[in-house]
Formats: C-alpha cells, structure tokens, sequence
C-alpha cells in the first residue's frame, strides 16, 4: 500500500455513487456546485431487480433531464391493484400520469436506473469526477474544511491489484453510501443492529406475458400467508411484447438471512406458500418457478437517529434513513433528500450552516415515514381485509370494507411521503 497526497479543493465530497449519490451529483452540477463522487466497487455490476420510482421523485429526475430516457428503460404504472390471496378483487386506483399528475410511477430494472444516472453523472460532470474503487474509510474536519480519507483499488499493469490510500480535501462531506454505511457508523458508534420486523423476502425476475393493464403494479395477500408484489419493470424484452416481471415475496417468519442486496434466494424455501395461487389472470407459481434470479432479503430498517450532520458531514439516503422496503419510497426518499441538500448549499454562502438547514427539511419527516412504514404501508389495505375476513374468501367486499376506508388507508401514505395530489402541488 502507498499513500497519495491530499488534492487541495473546496469540492463537495460525495461519497457513494449509487442513487442517491448520483442524483446528488446531477443536481448540485445543476446549481453549479463543483463535487466529486466516490464509490467503492470498482466497477458497475448488474446487482438487484426492479425498483419503483414514486412521483415527487420523478419529478426532480425530470427537472434533471433524465426521466425520458428512464421511461425508455422503464415502464410508466398505470395502476395499483389490490387482491386477497384467492385472486378476489380489493381495490385498484390509477397512478402517476394517470392518475392526473404531471410525473409518472416509474418501474425500472435498478441497474436501468443506475446506468442512466451514471451516464448523465460522468457526461456533465466528467470522468474524472466520479471515482470507482475508491471505498470510504472516514472523515475528519477543521474550522475551514473536511477531509475524507480513503482506499483505492486498482488493477496492477502485471495482474492482480494494488491498494493505495489518499485524502481527499473538500467543503463538505455527504455520506450517501447506503444501508451499510461507513460515515453512519463514525457518527453513531453506539448504534446497534437492524432491526428485523418478523418477515422474510424473496426478490426476483422473470420474463412473462403482460398481465392486467399491462403496466399494473399489483399487490396481493398478506404476510401471515404470505404476500406477493409484481409489476413490469421492463417492457417487450424479446420483439414479441414479453415483460420482464419484477416480483417480491414475502412471508412471516423468524428465519432470516443478514441484509445483503446480492444474497441469491433458494425457490425451495418460499414456493410452497404461493402454490395455490392461480388465479384467471396470474399463475404466480409459475412466474416463481421460471425466475432469472432469486434474492433473499430480511424485512429490516434501523431505529431513526436524532443527527445527520456534525459541522461538515452529514448522511443522506439509506445511510441517513434506512426504511423497510413496503412503501416503493427507498429511492425516492433518497432522491428528494438531493434536491433539499442541494438546494440548501445553493441558498447559503456558509455551508456548514447549509447543512444543518438540510438535516432540519428531511430528518423529521423521513423520521415519520421509518415509523409509518413499520405499520400503515400502502398494503395496509391488504392487511384490514386479512384481519376482518380472518384471512377468508369474502362474499361482498362492501361487506368487508367501504370504498371511503380504501380511499383513506390510500392517500394517508401518499400524503405523508408527498406523492399525493395535494402534496405535489
Ligand atoms: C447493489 C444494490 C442493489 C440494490 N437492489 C435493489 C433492489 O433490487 N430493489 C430496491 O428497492 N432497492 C435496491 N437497492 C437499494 C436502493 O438502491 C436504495 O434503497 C435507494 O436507491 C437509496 O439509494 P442510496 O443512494 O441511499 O443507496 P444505494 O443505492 O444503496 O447506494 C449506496 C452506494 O454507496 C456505495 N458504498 C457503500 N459503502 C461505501 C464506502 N465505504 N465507500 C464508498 N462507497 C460506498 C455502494 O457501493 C453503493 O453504490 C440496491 C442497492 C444496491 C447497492
């Protein structure tokens, strides 16, 4: 290992180019803040499934010049469908574009997604601004600037690699490097393990026909008895108008594996939950069976902290907020944060200041959608009707549950994350 010198520069120092580490980029470039983003892996993997992308998110990628080309990759949803798990009917209510709004419900293969925010990152900010192989160690701070020292990994000319160090001197340093995050860890040493809310998921791929509208984003079941989420997340992937089907199954249970977004699933371990369910318009067995690839991930998030930022530092995204994932909101939450961080040093000459401004705009209300997320997800329909048919087929739904309380369990979530009419206006 060797050490390199510090580069001298008042660069805002983002550290971790993944989402929200890219978005970040794009919209400080946007405001004209010089950054440089540094992210660990040292080169681009196709890692994870599909990731939905609510509207108060989309919106900002579209004032970033982006989303056209992600709808390209993606899909715009047109609904969100609710059954039980007999394939009896629930509730559907249009989303995004068509649900009146001006941005759409994006659905997207996240290495889509990622490779369009790379794509635009290193055309407007250039190459040399987003640094792979460069795995964040720490950071430390004076009156005038913050530090942030890490290791870099690079192929050696004679094979293998070489390891180096360097210290890289900026204005701020933004910790958007995610669940496992580094700078989270300094800032909090006392913090404990993620907390495991009793279910278990499985993630995957598969290319299927077209269901429903062909665009739904469909929910069905429940955790006791296990519960599916499918959409399309690419569209016509062979000339022949076949999908590729983003899915995620989840059942209660205590086992469960340690939180890794790469950790392969085994089918053996959740089919035999689904095996019944075919319904006129899903064989969701069989979608199961022919799967690309299996993930398994725990139903975890950790408790909110009352801090993100310490003078020069601060953390934004899952490293800020880590949120289990029932609410489509992980990216979209860390896509907002951008937009207010970066407007905040945009506003202020004194970024330390900027920083705090920040922290006080996106802490108590992400702090609100932790906890909401916990109890009242959007599938907090499915859950009522569980619970009040004692997780029986239903004769009359309006025996069941009135459309009012649909509508209410509805717009409650979309309200408190900002995706909702009145929230977007
Ligand atoms: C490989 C992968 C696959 C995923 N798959 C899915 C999925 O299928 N569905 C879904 O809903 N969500 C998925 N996510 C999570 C989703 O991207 C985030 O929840 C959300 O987008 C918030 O973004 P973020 O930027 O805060 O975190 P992330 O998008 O997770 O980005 C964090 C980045 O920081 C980097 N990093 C971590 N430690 C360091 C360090 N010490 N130094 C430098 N860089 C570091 C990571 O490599 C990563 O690129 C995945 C994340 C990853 C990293």
């Amino acid at each position: 290992m060797h050490h390199r010198a510090s580069v001298d520069s008042q660069d805002v120092i983002v550290v971790g180019g993944g989402v929200g580490g890219l978005t970040l980029a794009l919209e400080l470039h946007r405001l004209g803040i010089a950054c440089r983003v540094f992210e660990a892996v040292p080169k681009v993997s196709q890692v994870g499934v599909g990731i939905t992308v609510l509207p108060h998110a989309t919106r900002i990628l579209a004032e970033l010049g982006v989303l056209d080309a992600l709808v390209a990759r993606g899909l715009s949803a047109r609904e969100s469908v609710f059954y039980n798990r007999f394939g009896q009917f629930v509730f559907r209510e249009p989303t995004g574009e068509y649900a009146g709004l001006k941005w759409p419900q994006l659905s997207i293969h996240r290495a889509d997604l990622y490779d369009v925010l790379l794509e635009a990152a290193r055309e407007r900010l250039g190459d040399d601004r987003v640094v792979f192989g460069a795995r964040f160690l720490r950071a430390d701070q004076d009156s005038g600037a913050a530090y942030a020292h890490f290791e870099q990994v690079a192929p050696s000319p004679g094979g293998g690699t070489s390891t180096s160090s360097f210290t890289q001197r900026g204005s701020v340093v933004i910790g958007c490097d995610g669940i496992h995050s580094t700078l989270r860890r300094q800032l909090h040493s006392n913090e404990g393990p993620p907390i495991y809310q009793g279910l278990n998921m499985w993630r995957g791929v598969t290319r299927w026909s077209p269901f429903l509208t062909g665009a739904s984003m469909l929910r069905v079941g429940w955790y006791s008895s296990g519960k599916l989420t499918i959409y399309p997340c690419r569209d016509d992937v062979d000339g022949q108008g076949t999908q590729l089907m983003n899915w995620i199954a989840a059942v209660e249970t205590s086992r469960h594996v340690d939180r890794d977004w790469g950790r392969q699933g085994r089918l053996e371990d959740f089919i035999a939950t689904f095996e019944d369910w075919t319904f006129d318009f899903l064989d969701v067995p069989g979608v199961l069976r022919a799967a690309d690839s299996i993930l398994e991930y725990p139903m975890v998030d950790q408790e909110p902290i009352s801090r993100w930022t310490f003078g020069r530092l601060t953390l934004l995204g899952d490293a800020a907020h880590p949120m289990v994932p029932r609410g489509s909101n992980g990216a979209g939450q860390a896509i907002v944060d951008c937009r207010s961080l970066a407007s905040a040093l945009s506003q202020s000459l004194d970024f330390v200041e900027a920083l705090k401004v920040y922290e006080a705009d996106r802490l108590p209300v992400t702090t609100k959608i932790v906890y909401k997320n916990r109890v009242d997800p959007p599938d907090a329909i499915l859950r009522e009707v569980c619970t009040r048919t004692n997780d029986q087929r239903f004769d009359r739904l309006e025996d069941v549950i009135s459309d009012a309380e649909l509508q209410g369990l509805s717009e409650g979530y979309k309200h408190l994350t900002g995706y909702s009419r009145r929230a977007l206006a």
